[in-house]
């Protein structure tokens, strides 16, 4: 994994995982519409959510 392929995005439900702080909750296994960011900055700006599981200071 590259380092600009850290944060996973779900594009069905529009939460962004940190990859590098994967918990099992995440289920990124399960992830079928995926979208790869660099920063969470990034990510935030498309409009994802932070998972609450790996990333933390979500609201989720
Ligand atoms: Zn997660």
């Amino acid at each position: 994994m590259t380092m600009n392929k850290r944060y996973l995005g779900n594009m069905r439900s529009k939460e962004v995982h940190d990859q590098l702080n994967e918990k099992p909750q995440c289920q990124l296994w399960e992830i079928q519409q995926r979208v790869y960011f660099s920063s969470i900055g990034a990510a935030k700006l498309a409009g994802y959510d932070p998972c609450g599981h790996c990333l933390p200071g979500s609201r989720r």
